[in-house]
């Protein structure tokens, strides 16, 4: 087994990522990042500050102030904001959407690449996102681009939010979806893109365990 090695995991939203990168974690006994949180974490701060349509100038002078870091816990990483683990509280569609918006802002992609990196240096660890296979950790040890139709995708995430207790409408689900896509896709700074050296993998009709299963087969010795 590899020793010291990392995993990057990218792919659009609801591909079913961080989920496969926690299972994936487990079993390895390594730490599972998911960089998305770090993302929602600088919208969360923005929102509570009443900033989240401020102009780029004043959102970077602002997010320079706060201090967000990973603390991990039980092989996976919580997020802190100021001191505050704000982990369990990012989830809502409200920042998904601020934190899909400010990821293209140069500040902020700057200022969270420093904390992904070290972690990632560390090694042992399963880290998920948009760029973590062609920005953050490109000598990863094995990277996977994660690909699953649209409509599965928004079903997933449907069923994510009626577990919350959440009503959503399939839709309007699919088509905030498409738009997320569209952004991180077409964005001019580290857009969603497959990896020369990534692995291709459609898990849209393969369990987590299935899919668990077919990158442990891929792992280096
Ligand atoms: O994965 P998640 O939906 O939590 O990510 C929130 C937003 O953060 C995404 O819509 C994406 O635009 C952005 N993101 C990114 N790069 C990453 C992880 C997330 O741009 N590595």
């Amino acid at each position: 087994m590899l020793n010291k090695g990392s995993i990057a995991i990218d792919g659009p939203s609801a591909s079913g990522k961080s989920s496969l990168a926690r299972a994936l974690a487990n079993k390895l006994q390594w730490v599972h990042a998911d960089t998305g949180a770090l993302y929602r974490a600088v919208a969360l701060s923005l929102i509570k500050a009443s900033l989240a349509e401020a102009t780029d100038n004043i959102l970077c002078k602002h997010i320079k102030d706060q201090t967000i870091s990973y603390n991990i816990r039980d092989n996976s990483t919580r997020v802190l904001l100021n001191g505050e683990d704000v982990t369990d509280i990012l989830r809502s569609e409200e920042i998904g959407r601020t934190a899909s918006r400010i990821s293209q802002i140069p500040c902020v992609r700057e200022y969270l690449f420093h904390i992904q990196r070290s972690l990632g240096e560390k090694g042992e660890v399963v880290m998920d996102g948009r760029d973590i296979g062609t920005v953050i950790l490109p000598d990863a040890s094995l990277k996977i681009f994660l690909h699953a139709d649209v409509r599965t995708r928004a079903l997933r995430r449907l069923s994510e939010l009626e577990q919350q207790g959440i009503p959503g409408n399939l839709r309007d689900i699919q088509n905030d979806l498409e738009e997320r896509d569209r952004r991180d896709r077409t964005r001019s700074l580290a857009p969603l893109i497959q990896a020369p050296d990534a692995l291709l993998l459609d898990n849209s009709h393969m369990t987590i365990e299935d899919s668990v299963k077919w990158i442990l087969q891929k792992l280096p010795n």
